[in-house]
């Protein structure tokens, strides 16, 4: 197996952050890559692109079917995760979408996690079935359950891990074996890990999938989405679904994103540090029934965690004493947590899944626990992040 924590290509992962596909504008020597706010682009004559032959650069036609900013992100993107395509999308489930559109036909069948994030499941149950694609849930972290329902017409099998927002572990190289085995696709969505805590294609993925509205772009300005894959024929499909669906970023929102993840390996250091924080904090407070996080090593998939990430990551769940009227009162008693969807961002949110990220998901197989609060660390104060929850859980123990 390939030691997912080694670094991709012959530079390091903070070198390729900052570097990959950012060279010097040729134009006037910028350093950072211009935001090319453009549609179109002249022609030398007709079909005749801009740049001149031989200079070894990609000429443009349109800029939904590409732009250098965005050309810029995708090549970043496919470094950071060791792939050989990258696609960037207008947002997450845009990804999602045209992955979706792109290898499965009506009659195919996709394999989903039983605590799928509660958009992904509204594509698969509102969308993708009605298109004629059917789906099942299963726990990922029960690999016999995969393989039990795996049908011969599995096209493929969608990974979360870990899950939003309950925080399972998936072992990505075994469920590679299982759809290897089926002949089926393994896409793993790795917004909640990152590149640098996990590299689900060194793992055996085919396909890894991006939010990267969350800590990709990291500063909870822009949404955004992207799909990497190992195989570039696979890539070539995907371009074209790219291009003939049309669900792309605009030029700034591509540099906001690559503006990000310059800085993605030392904000992920600091989201895993507060987190560990944080958890200590939750572990001792009477308020606090149950602490979901992959750090900890009564967690059900600590192993699988420890085995194929670097760090534990920013995301925390917890379950607290008083049900429903407890959690909501949590939420509504933080000051430097802010109450708010998404994740991944600097500041630290708080949320309640059932009514608000995953309020989808409600009075379905997925519906998540109405005690759940989930918490995404930012990389404020460690001593104010402790201080501002322990005020909350206060209030309600
Ligand atoms: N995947 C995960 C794990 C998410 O948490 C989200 C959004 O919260 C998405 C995909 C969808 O991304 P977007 O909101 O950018 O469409």
């Amino acid at each position: 197996m390939t030691d997912p924590r080694e670094q991709p290509a012959e530079h390091g992962f903070e070198t390729l952050a900052i570097h990959a596909g950012q060279d010097p504008d040729p134009a006037y020597g910028s350093v950072v890559v211009p935001i090319y706010a453009t549609s179109t682009y002249a022609q030398r004559g007709v079909g005749e692109l801009w740049p001149e032959p031989g200079s070894g650069r990609a000429g443009y036609e349109y800029s939904r079917s590409g732009n250098p900013t965005r050309t810029a992100l995708e090549t970043c993107l496919s470094a950071l995760e060791g792939g050989a395509v990258g696609l960037a999308f207008a947002s997450g489930l845009a990804a999602e979408d045209c992955l979706l559109r792109t290898v499965c036909r009506p009659g195919d069948h996709v394999v989903i996690p039983d605590d799928v994030y509660g958009g992904t499941y509204r594509l698969f149950d509102k969308v993708a079935r009605v298109w004629g694609v059917d789906y099942t849930p299963v726990p990922l972290a029960d690999v016999a359950a995969v393989r039990a329902a795996v049908r011969p017409e599995t096209r493929l099998l969608w990974v979360e891990t870990p899950t939003n927002p309950l925080l399972a572990v998936a072992d990505i190289e075994a469920l590679a074996g299982v759809a290897r085995d089926a002949g089926a696709l393994l896409a793993v969505d790795n917004t909640f890990a990152s590149p640098w805590l996990q590299q689900p294609l060194a793992l055996g993925a085919d396909i890894v999938v991006h939010s990267t509205t969350k800590y990709l772009g990291g500063h909870s300005d822009v949404v955004g989405g992207a799909l990497v894959v190992a195989d570039a024929a696979l890539g070539e499909r995907l371009a074209f679904h790219q291009n003939a669906m049309g669900a792309v970023p605009g030029p700034f929102d591509c540099w906001l994103v690559l503006r990000g993840a310059k800085t993605l390996a030392v904000r992920m250091r600091a989201h895993c540090d507060n987190a560990r924080a944080v958890v200590e904090l939750l572990q001792g407070h009477p308020a606090v029934a149950s602490v979901l996080w992959p750090g900890l090593p009564g967690h059900p998939g600590h192993d699988v965690a420890a085995k194929q990430m670097r760090d534990f990551g920013g995301m925390v769940s917890f379950t607290v004493n008083g049900g429903e009227p407890a959690a909501l009162a949590v939420c509504a008693a933080t000051r430097v947590f802010t109450l708010g969807e998404s994740l991944g961002g600097v500041e630290s949110l708080i949320e309640h899944p059932g009514r608000m990220t995953h309020a989808s998901a409600s009075g379905s197989p997925l519906e998540v626990p109405s005690d759940l609060v989930r918490l995404s660390v930012g990389i404020e104060t460690t001593a104010d992040l402790v201080a501002d929850l322990r005020q909350a859980l206060d209030s309600v123990a």
